[in-house]
């Protein structure tokens, strides 16, 4: 394997990664027949993973750019390009998807009345003169303490080639750098950065999170696999869903 295809093996390892494969526990977190199809075959390294025909020659991007071309890139089979340079609004839905998720399952037993998309005033720092606010992606609050959520979702292949190499050699490196970059920008204890990883891994700080929400339910045990398995659905849905030709 090159040093891609390792980081992809690498980045569907840990907890909760594979929970998608899990039987559903809830209507709301069912995927697609192609979705969870292409979900499966991008997991076992197959190449074209989003191609219910494998292409015999390179198909290319037909997203729509920003400025409204058709993008027009030759794509490669592990679906690098459809997955960190998806034009389209498909990287943003994927990372809105999730943050709606994490709302939703912290009411089930953390906190009521979650805010989704809040600006907190003492985060805002002074960039170029200007003031940059603070938008943090959900807000909870448990019995003892606020806790500041930020959701992002980060792709193995998405940097040069030290980042990607990094990737190959080591679980959970690309989530591991991603909550350092989030604690870099919102440097205050209540932050918890979500990290999610393309392949289905976890970072620490998302894993703690679940446990968190689970261990305010009546069977702990029960609910971490319930959020688990959403958690993992949502973002393999989102994944599956840039990896699949436009139509
Ligand atoms: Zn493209």
């Amino acid at each position: 394997m090159d040093d891609d295809a390792l980081a992809i093996h690498r980045s569907a390892s840990g907890q909760g990664a594979g929970s998608f494969l899990e039987t559903p526990l809830d209507d709301r977190f069912v995927m697609s027949n192609s979705r969870f199809a292409t979900a499966c075959m991008r997991r076992l390294g197959d190449p074209w993973p989003g191609f219910a025909i494998k292409p015999i020659s390179a198909p290319t991007c037909g997203n729509t750019t920003l400025d409204g071309r058709v993008c027009g890139a030759l794509l490669d089979p592990l679906g690098k390009h459809q997955e960190c340079r998806a034009p389209g609004g498909g990287l943003i839905s994927r990372h809105d998807n999730v943050v709606r998720s994490v709302a939703l399952l912290a009411v089930r037993y953390l906190d009521r009345r979650p805010k989704v998309e809040q600006i907190i005033p003492d985060l805002a720092r002074p960039v170029a003169g200007q003031v940059e606010q603070a938008r943090l992606d959900v807000v909870v609050h448990d019995l003892t303490a606020r806790l500041l959520v930020d959701v992002v979702v980060v792709s193995p292949l998405a940097g040069d080639a030290s980042f990607r190499r990094a990737c190959a050699r080591r679980d959970g490196h690309a989530a591991r750098r991603a909550e350092c970059a989030k604690r870099a920008r919102y440097p205050t204890a209540d932050l918890v950065p979500f990290a999610l990883e393309t392949g289905g891994c976890l970072g620490a700080a998302a894993r703690a999170f679940i446990l968190k929400c689970a261990d305010a339910a009546d069977e702990p045990e029960k609910e971490r696999q319930y959020l688990y398995r959403a958690i993992s659905s949502v973002l393999q849905d989102g994944v599956s869903r840039q990896l699949q030709p436009p139509r």
